[in-house]
């Protein structure tokens, strides 16, 4: 397959630094009928009779297991979804029975880099297929050799190999949701992209899509960005957006038969997008933070939807978990139990740590992360931008509150550049990725109605971001 346009990340980097981590998560692998037959041309009996015996017993006569409890996810008229997997890899007590004692992959090894699975050959890269034969090119954060931002940029030939066997297809439409019901263009998308990147990221952070073409608007920066830290901006550009869908929403109700046309022409002005985000900046700063506990029990309340996603657990007991973290979590009394990491602490010395985003290397860090993430995940295609865009706000705030977990983990008070690193790399395994997990929020109406008022309120938006 070839693309007219491949829109590669501008501002990161990835070189693949072989610590494993990929191959350990216990993810499945999945694997066609056409990758089987070539699997099943080895034997892997004798290749791990000398490479890996202790693996023996978990492969038994065969590498791969049929497909379980896999639910492919549903297409919408925004995303459709083209996969046709039957098989996984098997796995062993530290991942992938391919993984060996040294974190390398035997199947790599013995046979070759083109020989793997189109999954294991993709990671971390994903790619979007957009309209007119077009790929978004994403790499995910869960790889360290991303987050090391290495000088290594993905090439144009990889993305190209790639797609040739790409067996996982997400397919996006012309038009994509704003917010629930109202639709735009992916042109009108692109344009609130780029103004939001020139607006909330430093020039070499400023992710912008289509950025060959693009020339920054840097007025956004210097009159409105750059005064105010990180946090404020992040806070600023929901405003922004949640202001934009009100207007939006005006336009459509007013004369939906032009709403297209009028909506382009609204957002097709810098300096009125610059004149209504230097009045979102206004409502931010000019605005103080609640007090401490609420903003911790909208991410205690996040954290308990990752945690309570547990097969065959009884709805009131989720609901008790949930409940329970958050009253712990506004007394400051009680123990945490991270269940991924096996590891608890008391709420106290997560109240008393600290995580200084100021540090020069985290602030670039998050900045990076979100510039990355904004109008690129699935989510947005899923969920809708303003959704999507709440999202990236919770993210940050799982992302300040995760590094003080591993920060009281490794003994420290406040949390450095290596607990974020972890956070955010837990964050977009468990909820990133997996963003169906906080789906709850788009099909139960119960949850919305409450949930999107968070968003409008810009006391509760900055204590979030803040936290
Ligand atoms: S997680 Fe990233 S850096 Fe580590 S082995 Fe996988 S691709 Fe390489
Ligand atoms: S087959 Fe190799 S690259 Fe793929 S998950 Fe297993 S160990 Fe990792």
């Amino acid at each position: 397959m070839n693309a007219d346009r491949i829109i590669m990340p501008s501002n990161t980097y990835y070189k693949c630094i072989c610590c494993g981590a990929c191959c350990i998560n216990k993810w499945q692998i999945h694997v066609d009928e056409k990758e089987k037959e070539r699997f099943r041309d080895t034997d892997w009996n004798a290749v791990f009779e000398r490479e890996n015996p202790e693996m023996k017993s978990f492969i038994k006569d065969d590498v791969l297991e049929p497909l379980s409890g896999f639910i492919p996810p549903v297409s919408t008229p925004y995303i459709k979804f083209v996969s046709d997997f039957g098989y996984n890899f098997k796995t062993g007590p530290s991942g992938c029975v391919f993984l060996n004692q040294k974190k390398l992959c035997i199947m790599h090894s013995e046979k070759g880099f083109e020989y793997k699975s189109h999954t294991c050959k993709a990671f971390p890269i994903k790619v979007l297929y957009l309209p007119g034969n077009t790929i978004q090119v994403g790499l995910s954060f869960v790889c360290p050799g991303v987050i090391n931002n290495s000088n290594e940029k993905v090439t144009e030939k990889q993305v190209l190999d790639l797609i040739s066997d790409d067996n996982d297809r997400t397919y996006l439409s012309e038009n994509l949701l704003f917010s629930r019901g109202l639709e735009i263009g992916f042109g009108d998308m692109l344009k609130i992209n780029h103004f939001l990147s020139d607006f909330m990221f430093q020039k070499k952070n400023a992710s912008h899509l289509f950025d060959q073409e693009y020339a920054a608007f840097d007025r956004a920066w210097t009159e409105a960005g750059s005064s105010i830290p990180f946090e404020d901006r992040l806070a600023s550009s929901t405003v922004f957006i949640v202001a934009l869908n009100k207007i939006a929403l005006k336009l459509h109700s007013e004369d939906p038969q032009n709403f297209s046309k009028r909506f382009t022409a609204e957002i097709s002005n810098p300096d009125a997008m610059l004149e209504m985000i230097k009045k979102c900046v206004q409502a931010v700063t000019q605005t103080t933070q609640l007090k401490k506990n609420f903003a911790r029990m909208i991410t205690t309340a996040v954290i308990s939807l990752q945690q309570a996603n547990v097969k065959g657990m009884l709805n009131y007991a989720k609901a008790f978990g949930i409940i329970s973290n958050m009253i712990k979590y506004s007394t400051g009394w009680g123990k945490f139990y991270i269940k991924d990491f096996d590891f608890s602490f008391p709420i106290s010395a997560h109240h008393a740590s600290s995580a200084d985003s100021e540090d020069p290397m985290v602030a670039d860090l998050l900045e990076k992360y979100a510039s990355h993430s904004i109008f690129r995940k699935r989510m947005f295609f899923d969920s809708g931008l303003l959704r999507g865009h709440q999202y990236i706000v919770l993210f940050h705030a799982l992302a300040r509150w995760f590094s003080k977990a591993f920060a009281i983990r490794a003994g420290r008070k406040s949390a450095v550049y290596d607990d974020y690193m972890m956070a955010i790399r837990f964050i977009e395994m468990e909820y990133a990725y997996h963003v169906r997990l906080l789906s709850v929020l788009e099909s139960n109406s119960y949850f919305s109605k409450y949930f999107d008022p968070l968003f409008e309120n810009v006391q509760v938006l900055k204590s979030l971001v803040r936290e």
